[in-house]
């Protein structure tokens, strides 16, 4: 018995979803084991990897001279090579370690990504330890996580709305039929409301305080009940700590720019889209996932700007590891939907 659990212990293959705001990693059998945020710590003198993750952005904007934390990607694409096959290579580590037989790995990217990011991404894997690296990209992949019926002669339209990018796709027959892609993400409304509390209230907040703000408030229509929060900086004229109730009118107007450069990307991929699909996609409605579907009444807005239906995936933030993963999961029957090296 011992030895026919060998397989099961070593031989775990591992999906992986590397976004711009956040890494997660599935590994067949045990389901996510790792989710963090795409974020690194390093020393600057000698090169040493000091924290990743969580642990690293908890430093952000907390660091001495020596330690810089860093997001190695940015708007969807690889922005620090080095640094992004740290962190591949480490929060893949922490799953292949100590295995006897290497696993497969299936990384999803997005699907801007040059011919020499996916070097790197293989690179880094590989030096991980695995043994056969693919690639996905990621609309096919949250299609997949949503449970779309990606290899049908039908059209599935979805958005993924991430921290960098907002990439919204077709799909049909196993391929991406229509593929168009924004550098607006959820990390350009945390600017936008970074950037109205500086201008309307003279207030520094830091990336992290924007954030919160957007989650708790920020919304991409009016509310039934309008909410408020306090937010919390530094005063720019006064130098000290200040705290200042905003509410969620403010900060709707503050992301209107980024939310409508969505409604629009997704209306323009709406007329790009072949007639024959596009009447699938009236009929089938549009899933919205990534992290940056939660911003409230999101889904609504949609609805409202294109009269199609448009419903929220569930658990967004991880469909596209899901999606990954089931790949990973009936290798035979998906292989065709993996990227061409
Ligand atoms: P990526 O694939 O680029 O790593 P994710 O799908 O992990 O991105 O989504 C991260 C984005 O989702 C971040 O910009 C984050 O602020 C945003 N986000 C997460 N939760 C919420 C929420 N409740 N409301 C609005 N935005 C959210
Ligand atoms: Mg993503």
């Amino acid at each position: 018995m011992a030895f026919l659990n060998f397989g099961k212990i070593f031989a775990s293959d591992i999906a992986m979803d590397l976004g711009t705001a956040n890494t997660l990693v599935y590994v067949k059998g045990r389901g996510i084991v790792v989710r963090e945020p795409s974020v690194v710590a390093i020393r600057k003198d000698d090169n040493r990897v000091v924290a990743i993750g969580r642990e690293a952005r908890d430093m952000l904007g907390k660091t001495h001279s020596n330690i810089e934390v860093i997001r190695p990607m940015r708007h969807g694409v690889i922005d620090d090579d080095e640094v992004a096959e740290i962190m591949i290579r480490s929060l893949l580590r922490q799953v292949t370690a100590n295995r006897i037989m290497r696993p497969r790995a299936i990384v999803c990217v997005p699907s801007g990504v040059t011919k020499s990011e996916k070097r790197i991404i293989r690179d880094a894997a590989e030096h991980a330890g695995c043994r056969e690296v693919h690639l996905i990209a990621e609309p096919m992949a949250a299609a997949l996580g949503v449970g779309l019926p990606v290899g049908e002669a039908v059209g599935s339209m979805i958005i993924d709305i991430g921290g960098g990018t907002t990439e919204i796709a077709v799909i049909s027959l196993s391929g991406i039929v229509t593929d168009t892609s924004i550098r607006v993400g959820g990390d350009e409304m945390d600017e936008t409301i970074l950037q109205f509390m500086r201008r309307t209230y003279n207030l520094l907040i830091g990336d992290r305080m924007a954030e919160e703000i957007k989650r708790m408030v920020a919304s991409a229509v009016p509310l039934e009940q309008e909410v408020s929060m306090i937010a919390k900086g530094r005063d720019l004229v006064a130098g000290i700590p200040k705290s200042i109730e905003i509410n969620s009118v403010e900060i709707r107007e503050a992301i209107a720019e980024p939310v409508s450069q969505i409604v629009d990307a997704v209306k323009l991929s709406l007329e790009k889209t072949p007639p024959m699909l596009a009447a699938d996609i009236r009929d089938r409605g549009i899933i919205i996932t990534g992290g940056g579907a939660l911003l409230k009444g999101l889904d609504q807005r949609l609805r409202e700007e294109t009269s199609l239906p448009i419903s929220l995936a569930e658990d967004p933030l991880t469909c596209v590891v899901r999606g990954t993963g089931v790949v990973l999961d009936h290798f035979e029957k998906y292989e065709s939907v993996l990227l061409k090296h």
